[in-house]
């Protein structure tokens, strides 16, 4: 059996995805089996030299996970793109812009200082934030210049399959294998732009009950709820959920710990805006029965009670929402 070429390249990333790939357990047994790793800096000793000095096209599959949060990140991509045959999105970050593009919010400077300067664990006494030139012993350093939006993946180049999931789960990174296996030996491939998760919501996956008319006046914590009714949907128990707005394929991970969905796999091929779908299926579950009960006001009182709206509706998927596009580039 001919072994495919994988290359694993990274950019704006938490290296999660790779451990989820590490996660697979023995099942990595049948991936050595049917994949010869030619470019895979987390796991293995290579340097970005290695991928560009392979031919273009010598790849067979190329995986590319995080965001494009710096010029460098897309450096990579292109060069991926170029050396592959398939490009696979792989995570939440390079399918959407992930937690990444959280920072394409209107406050960059504030996002400095925090990260930088205010938070907790950091000692700043001069309050240096990142330079673009340093010198380390001598040695002068360019360092790779921040983009002005955290993007994903399918923004700069052509993408042939697409992997959510922060990190993908491994019944998702199975289905990546079997779809590599029958490649191997058939020659086939799902088509182009196929997303490799499930395609109903998550509500469907999930398995509670949900009732037909949900009323509470305020989201709660898991913690401050006294006894999670294993059976019903947490919606109706006052737990903010994103299963309505959110594609399957997890197996309900969050769900069956009583914690709600936040959204990681991304909306359905039938959703444009995952947050917009979520708020307006938040919506329609409390207006649909209880429509004279929730005024405007009480409704935006629920919201209110959200501590960081944007964060919690789009914490995957703000680098390719709607909302995103409405406000100017950052300035760098
Ligand atoms: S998708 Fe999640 S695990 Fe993967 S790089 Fe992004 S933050 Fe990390
Ligand atoms: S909203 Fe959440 S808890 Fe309720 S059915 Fe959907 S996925 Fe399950
Ligand atoms: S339940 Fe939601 S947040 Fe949790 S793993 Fe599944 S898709 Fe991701």
């Amino acid at each position: 059996m001919n072994k495919l070429k994988v290359a694993v390249a990274l950019g704006a990333t938490c290296a999660g995805c790779d451990v989820a790939i590490l996660d697979l357990n023995e099942k990595i047994l049948d991936v050595i089996e049917i994949v010869d790793f030619v470019f895979w800096p987390t796991a293995m000793d290579f340097k970005l030299d290695d991928l560009k000095a392979l031919k273009d096209g010598e790849v067979d599959v190329g995986l590319y996970h995080g965001a494009i949060g710096t010029e460098e990140d897309e450096e990579i991509a292109k060069i991926l793109r170029k050396k592959s045959k398939i490009v696979v999105a792989f995570g939440a970050c390079a399918n959407f812009g992930g937690i990444p593009s959280l920072t394409n919010m209107p406050y960059e400077s504030k996002m400095f200082d925090v990260v930088y300067k205010e938070s907790p664990s950091t000692s700043n006494p001069e309050g240096t934030l990142p330079q673009k030139e340093t010198e380390i012993e001598g040695t002068k350093l360019t360092l790779p210049g921040i983009r002005k939006r955290a993007d994903s993946l399918n923004s700069v180049i052509d993408v042939d399959y697409y992997v959510p999931g922060c990190p993908p789960m491994v019944p998702l990174i199975e289905q990546v294998v079997d779809v590599l296996r029958v490649f191997v030996e058939k020659g086939t491939l799902p088509p182009k732009g196929a997303v490799i998760a499930g395609q109903d919501t998550l509500c469907k996956e999930c398995g509670r009950t949900k009732p037909e008319t949900i009323s509470y006046k305020e989201f709660v914590s898991p913690q401050e709820v006294k006894e999670i009714d294993p059976d019903l949907c947490l919606l109706s128990q006052g737990i903010l959920c994103l299963g309505p707005a959110t594609r399957s394929g997890c197996g309900a991970l969050c769900t069956k710990m009583n914690v709600g969905c936040r959204g990681c796999l991304g909306p359905t091929d039938k959703v444009d805006d995952h947050g917009l779908k979520m708020i307006s299926a938040l919506t329609s579950l409390l207006e649909v029965e209880h429509e004279e009960e929730y005024t405007e006001e009480d409704f935006d009182k629920l919201l209110e009670k959200i501590p960081d709206p944007l964060g919690t509706f789009y914490r995957f998927t703000y680098g390719v929402s709607m909302i995103s596009k409405l406000h100017p580039d950052k300035e760098e």
